[in-house]
């Protein structure tokens, strides 16, 4: 079992790499957020250990890029008691679960073997744009508070934009992706999207998915 510990106190850093040593995980500690999801993206961890408060990018945008990058490692989020931290907003950006500082090594290492139990497959990372929030487990998509209704077919082609996050994804791709369909043509891509548009954006006042000119649709990273 590898567990990245992400943790700019020293000596938090290292009780918890101690600890964790001590109960057999091979540990990687990084102290900057940006560092730590590049590690995340680059090595497949059973678990991370996350600080909310990091140089470089705070916690819950390095939960919320590892989730739209489709990594679905269970994390645990650090946060001081202080009120900094939103349960909420916590919870939507991907975390598993989060513990407040200070805590007990025993309480952090029995919560991290039950997050590991439970594993990175049984719920699929929620998807996160702005505050467009697409949950695969319980496929559901929302809008801020509002719930949208979508069809399998918008809630798959949706789902594929997100996971694509602030790139262009071609026509061919989408049909590749959510059709599986060679034979489609490509105007179908185009009326689906007319119909996701209506039901995310358009009763909103917003326009996340963008249209690239020759190519295909950007799902805007802000959520539009
Ligand atoms: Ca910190």
């Amino acid at each position: 079992m590898r567990v990245l510990v992400v943790e700019d106190e020293p000596l938090i850093a290292q009780a918890l790499r101690e600890g964790l040593e001590a109960e057999g995980y091979a540990v990687d500690t990084s102290d900057r957020g940006d560092d730590g999801l590049w590690r995340a993206t680059e090595v497949a961890y059973d678990a991370i250990i996350l600080d909310l408060m990091l140089p470089g990018m705070n916690g819950f945008v390095v939960c919320r890029e590892m989730r739209s990058r489709g990594i679905t490692t269970p994390v645990m989020m650090l946060t001081a008691k202080d009120g900094e931290f939103d349960e909420a907003e916590g919870l939507d950006t991907g975390a598993d679960d989060y513990v407040t500082k200070p805590f007990s090594l025993v309480v952090v290492l029995a919560r991290l073997r039950a997050l590991i139990r439970r594993g990175p497959t049984e719920r699929p990372a929620t998807l996160v744009a702005g505050d467009l929030v697409l949950d695969p487990a319980e496929r559901t998509c929302r809008r801020g508070d509002t719930v949208v209704e979508l069809t399998p077919r918008e809630f798959s082609l949706l789902r594929y934009l997100m996971h694509r996050l602030g790139e262009p994804v071609s026509k061919r791709d989408l049909i590749d992706h959510v059709w599986a369909d060679q034979e489609m043509e490509a105007n179908v891509v185009q009326v689906y999207v007319g119909y996701l548009r209506r039901k995310i954006d358009e009763p909103f006042g917003r326009a996340a998915i963008e249209t690239v000119r020759g190519h295909g649709y950007r799902l805007a990273a802000d959520g539009g």
